[in-house]
This record gives structure tokens, C-alpha cells and sequence, in this order.
């Protein structure tokens, strides 16, 4: 008798809310290897150099932040707890948000636009001391937290449309999306950095912009959803070996054109914004002659630390990844 092999599939059905990563590792990845490409030619080499390391770390944050309690808040803000846009009762100095509403309070709710400035300043002493490696590491990880400032999920409490039945939008938007369309359609020629004279200014417009779009990305699912049976908003895909169930191509092309460009126009803006920041922290910390230190390596500390990461992250016991924003 002869036997047929059939491969065996493993059927996930892909919980969406725990399948997310903040513009997904591909996002991420993406907008921190296009960010390179926006710099002066005195940065350019010495980033050039480093593009894999950049890539590749651009989702330490995220692998972090199932390891270490402190880690989430500094990916998200939940700008609708203050009230209505543009949010005017809450200070964005950070001194002046903690007189109000004290730092465990703000913690609670998200603390990405502050996070920002604090890796700034440390990309800018980074710089000034000329230490490749923590030149690098922080580069990577401050391109993160600006990518995921421009996310308007990131700025709403509403971040998985856990409150109006659409959870797994969170991902459908920063992962699906991008995965799909990034490579094939995006434009990421994206021009040259410039110095940011107010960085605290800056990331909050972004912040404030992300927040504006949030409405508009959850209602505009919502009524996507109104208009497709759920076999047609969903397909089935096989990844590895597993099949698993992801929002139709369909679907999420339909909701693309819907948004009218609007996450090829956030990544975009990540490209630039991450490049600024690297720019700005480079002419603050004196313009430092980089090219000398690109024979520097990692210490056996650093190496220790990102196989820790990795290895807790491939652990993961509770296999429970999902966005805190
Ligand atoms: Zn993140």
C-alpha cells in the first residue's frame, strides 16, 4: 500500500493580542536599518558599519520589557486618562507632571514621550564620551521607543480595542500591515536628518499626532468590520510549519486604503524622527570623530546580557507577549 505523506500542520489560532510587538520586529527593524541612510557623511560610515547591530537590536526594549517590570510603561502613554485632546492638564515637563500627578501615578499610565528625552540625553554623553558601544546600544534602543511614540495605539488606553470589541487591531495595524505592504509598496527614501533645536517639543508633537489618529484607527476598522463576513476578514496562513489565522490580505488591504496612507506616513516620520535624534545627540555632544572608534567591540558583559535576553525571551513560559500599549 502506498502512503501518502501529508505534512502535519500545526492549526494556531492566532490570538492577535498576543501576537504583538510594537511595529511588529519587522517594523522596528525596518525604521532604525532606513534611519541610517538620513545621516551626515561625518555619521554615516560608523552607522553604516553597524547597520546589522542596529537592525537587530531595534527590539531589545520589547524582548525586555516581558522580563522587567519597569520596561512597559516606557513604550506607551495613555493620553485619553488626561482628559481630551490636546490634553492640556497634563504638564509635559516632567517635573512639573510629577508635582501633579506624582511618578507612580504617571508610570501607571505610560511614560514614552519622557523616556525619549532621558535616552537622548544618555545617547548625548554616549557620544561625548566617545564609547562606540554605548553609542550603539543606545541608538538602537532610543530608535525603538521613537518608533513606537509614533504608533496611535501607543497614546490610547484603547490600545487593543479591548473596550470596543476589536481586539487584535493593535497588531493589525503596526504588524500586519507593514509586513504585508512595507517591502513591496513603501516609499523610504525619506531625505536627511536635521538638528532638532526643541527634542522635548518634538516627540511630543508626535505623541500628540499619534493620539489625534487613534480615533480615526479604530473607527475605521470597526466599520471595515460591518462590511466583511468573518471568513473573509480572516485566512489562514502557514508559517513555519504552523497554520495559523491572520486578517485576510483582503481585509488588510482594505483597511489600508481606507486609512489613506496612514502607516506608510507614520513609519516614514519614525525614519526621520530616529535619525534626528541620533544627529542632534551627535552636534549636542560636540560632533565627535566617530570613524576611530569602529574597531571597538562589545565587553563579555554586554554579550552576557543580550544572551540572557534572548535566552529568557525564547523561555518565555507564560508565552504571553502581549503589548502593554
Ligand atoms: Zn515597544
Amino acid at each position: 500500500m502506498r502512503l501518502i505523506r501529508v505534512p502535519v500542520l500545526v492549526v494556531v489560532l492566532l490570538s492577535f493580542s498576543n501576537d504583538c510587538y510594537c511595529w511588529g520586529f519587522f517594523g522596528h527593524k525596518k525604521i532604525n536599518a532606513c534611519a541610517v541612510f538620513l545621516l551626515p557623511p561625518p555619521m554615516i560610515l560608523f552607522y553604516k558599519q553597524h547597520a546589522g547591530f542596529l537592525t537587530e537590536h531595534a527590539v531589545d526594549p520589547d524582548k525586555r520589557r516581558y522580563l522587567v517590570a519597569a520596561e512597559g510603561p516606557r513604550h506607551y502613554i495613555d493620553l485619553d486618562h488626561y482628559g481630551s485632546f490636546p490634553y492640556k492638564k497634563l504638564p509635559h515637563k516632567w517635573d512639573s507632571a510629577v508635582a501633579r500627578f506624582s511618578s507612580d501615578s504617571l508610570e501607571k499610565h505610560g511614560i514614552v514621550p519622557w523616556w525619549i528625552q532621558r535616552m537622548h540625553r544618555r545617547l548625548t554623553n554616549a557620544f561625548k564620551e566617545k564609547n562606540a558601544a554605548l553609542i550603539l546600544k543606545l541608538s538602537a534602543e532610543i530608535g525603538h521607543y521613537i518608533g513606537d511614540a509614533h504608533v496611535p495605539l501607543h497614546t490610547s488606553s484603547n490600545h487593543n480595542g479591548q473596550l470596543t470589541d476589536q481586539v487584535g487591531i493593535h497588531g493589525f495595524w503596526e504588524s500586519r500591515i507593514p509586513e504585508l505592504f512595507a517591502e513591496k509598496q513603501y516609499d523610504f527614501i525619506i531625505g536627511k536628518a536635521d538638528y532638532l533645536r526643541r527634542p522635548d517639543q518634538f516627540i511630543w508633537e508626535r505623541v500628540l499626532e499619534s493620539a489625534a489618529a487613534a480615533d480615526t484607527v479604530l473607527m475605521q476598522e470597526k466599520l471595515l468590520n460591518n462590511r466583511f463576513s468573518v471568513f473573509r476578514k480572516y485566512a489562514y496562513e502557514n508559517r513555519n510549519g504552523l497554520l495559523v489565522r491572520q486578517y485576510s490580505e483582503e481585509y488588510t488591504t482594505a483597511y489600508q486604503q481606507i486609512l489613506n496612507g496612514m502607516v506608510e506616513r507614520r513609519m516614514r516620520q519614525s525614519v526621520y524622527a530616529v535619525a534626528c535624534f541620533w544627529f542632534t545627540a551627535w552636534v549636542d555632544a560636540g560632533q565627535p570623530d566617530l570613524n576611530g572608534l569602529s574597531g571597538q567591540i562589545f565587553s563579555a558583559e554586554d554579550l552576557r546580557e543580550w544572551e540572557e535576553l534572548n535566552r529568557l525571551w525564547n523561555n518565555d513560559p507564560r508565552g504571553d507577549r502581549t503589548c502593554a500599549n
